[in-house]
């Protein structure tokens, strides 16, 4: 999902294609974003698998919310909806209190394995990757590659200048 000018007729495609095709098409929802609960609900309608994230982009007030705070309670209010849902539920974060708050909830409405699942960026939190797929849990890593990786690596770093100082150091690592 890309910034908010795309977010209607995004999720409008969604729905129209889960509408056609149910079960069959996923979508990625902003947890930072105050349409996304009515979004969710469109979605989770149509029978449209959500990838649920915090959401990257730097949104004004008024559509989003700014502090972490209200992003990560925003994400865990629509991630307990989520796994209440019939959709296919994953959970693209590497916040490990979050997870952690999330492994009690797939307990408490026993979700069934493979109705849903973690996601994480590849590299990132390597450890909490490698002990969640011990645990059982499925878990899928997100790998972009291709020929474009220039401006993808741009948009990544206006996104989140921290991660220069993580770029530098893998380049620096071999
Ligand atoms: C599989 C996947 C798909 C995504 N798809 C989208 C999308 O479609 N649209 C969108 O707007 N956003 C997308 N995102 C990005 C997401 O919105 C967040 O910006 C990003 O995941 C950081 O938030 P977090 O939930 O990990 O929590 P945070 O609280 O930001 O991070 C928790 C910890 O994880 C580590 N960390 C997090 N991100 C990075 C990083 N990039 N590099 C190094 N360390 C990091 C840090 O140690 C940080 O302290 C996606 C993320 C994932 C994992």
């Amino acid at each position: 999902m890309e910034d908010h000018r795309y977010t209607e007729r995004t999720v409008e495609t969604a729905v129209r294609l889960g509408h056609a095709h149910p079960g069959a098409v996923a979508v990625a929802l902003q947890a930072y974003l105050h349409r996304t609960p009515a979004d969710l609900e469109r979605l989770v309608e149509a029978k449209v698998g959500i990838r649920l994230c915090k959401g990257a982009y730097s949104e004004s007030g008024e559509i989003a919310y700014r502090k972490r705070g209200e992003v990560d309670a925003a994400f865990a209010r629509l991630a307990n909806r989520l796994l209440t849902s019939a959709s296919y539920a994953m959970i693209a974060t590497h916040d490990e209190r979050l997870i952690q708050h999330l492994l009690k909830q797939i307990e408490r409405v026993r979700r069934t394995p493979g109705t849903y699942e973690f996601q994480m960026l590849y590299g990132v939190r390597r450890e909490l990757q490698r002990r969640l797929d011990a645990e059982g849990y499925r878990l899928r890593v997100y790998v972009p590659f291709g020929r474009e990786w220039y401006p993808y690596l741009m948009r990544r770093i206006a996104e989140r200048p921290a991660n220069v100082r993580f770029f530098l150091e893998s380049l620096a690592r071999g």
